[in-house]
């Protein structure tokens, strides 16, 4: 299977106003999972910083940093934001594996999210 996008402006567009959504998404969950209580900096990633580096969070506030409403996701490529979405994809699966939630019937946020995220990158031909 080809893994090449429709190349039509419009189905782009559309794509990308889905991917910038489901992003937002992702983001507000993810922000949900951190503890900010033992940061000094609350929660805002620093690259390059000693504490980042170590802490728990590292990949949740390294990804976050990364996919900001504010870090002009409007300019990325349609690819850039699938990668980013693919990440969140993985992190949010691992999360209701952990919490044992049934994914297929589950109707809880982060289960719809991950039903909308798959049926999207299966459309974009990315799974
Ligand atoms: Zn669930």
């Amino acid at each position: 299977m080809s893994r090449t996008l429709p190349l039509t402006f419009g189905y782009q567009n559309a794509m990308r106003e889905r991917i910038l959504e489901l992003l937002a998404q992702s983001r507000a969950m993810m922000r949900g999972q951190i503890e900010l209580h033992e940061c000094s900096h609350n929660g805002n990633f620093i690259p390059d910083s000693k504490e980042c580096d170590q802490c728990d969070y590292e990949f949740e506030c390294q990804w976050l940093y990364n996919n900001d409403e504010f870090v002009a996701l409007e300019r990325k490529t349609l690819e850039t934001l699938l990668d980013s979405l693919e990440f969140a994809l993985y992190y949010v699966d691992a999360q209701v594996v952990r919490w044992g939630h049934d994914k297929r019937g589950c109707h809880c946020e982060a289960c719809a999210w991950l039903r909308d995220c798959r049926h999207l990158l299966r459309e974009s031909q990315r799974l």
